[in-house]
């Protein structure tokens, strides 16, 4: 089955002014949707094109050489946007809850603690990429990534991403990338991010 594009939770205004309308409509309509058309045309008529995104992504070694960088950038792309949409939302922002604020403060001390550290990961990231809170199977942990790569192809559980690419921010935010990385926050669902370390800590 062919993969597709998520409809939006939420309209493309929803998280302004934090992350403008214009920017969503084009990163989810024009780019996600790119990478998604990419990734089903790199697998088409190949096995792989059966398997969920998470198989193929933890099994680029085994794809077909002439397959393996497309199937890298566009399922990465695929898998890292779709997580984005998900742990946004109109009403967010505030502080984590729950047993996701105890690790939290058990891994970095506070809740601004992890802020900074996502940030600094993003602000540092050379060219495009992503910052990241991933479960790494026993503990929280930040990272960051190039291009589409994805915590998925190293066998960790993404919990939290930004997207770093100018196309993220450029817009609004032009060459300022830490005053996007700072207002992301604003947007930020905490519930949704404590679902996925529920669901990394139990898988
Ligand atoms: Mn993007």
């Amino acid at each position: 089955m062919a993969h597709s594009v998520p409809d939006l939770a939420y309209a493309f205004d929803a998280l302004e002014p934090h992350i403008d309308a214009r920017t969503m409509e084009i990163h989810h309509d024009k780019h996600h949707a790119a990478y998604v058309t990419n990734l089903n045309t790199a697998l088409e008529g190949t096995a792989w094109a059966e398997q969920s995104l998470e198989t193929v992504l933890t099994s680029l070694d085994s794809l077909p050489d002439d397959k393996r960088m497309a199937v890298r950038n566009n399922g990465g792309g695929h898998a890292n946007h779709t997580l984005f949409w998900e742990i946004m939302g109109p009403n967010g922002g505030g502080d984590p809850s729950g047993a996701l604020a105890d690790a939290i403060a058990d891994a970095f001390g506070d809740v601004g603690d992890l802020k900074a550290a996502v940030n600094d990961a993003g602000v540092k990231r050379f060219g495009s990429g992503w910052t990241w809170l991933v479960w790494d199977g026993t503990g929280l942990a930040v990272k960051s990534t190039p291009n589409q790569d994805t915590p998925v192809m190293d066998g960790e559980a993404p919990l939290l991403g930004i997207d770093v690419w100018e196309h993220a921010y450029y817009l609004n935010y032009q060459n300022r990338r830490p005053d996007y990385l700072a207002a992301w926050w604003n947007v930020v669902d905490w519930d949704a991010v404590a679902a996925k370390f529920d669901a990394a800590r139990s898988g």
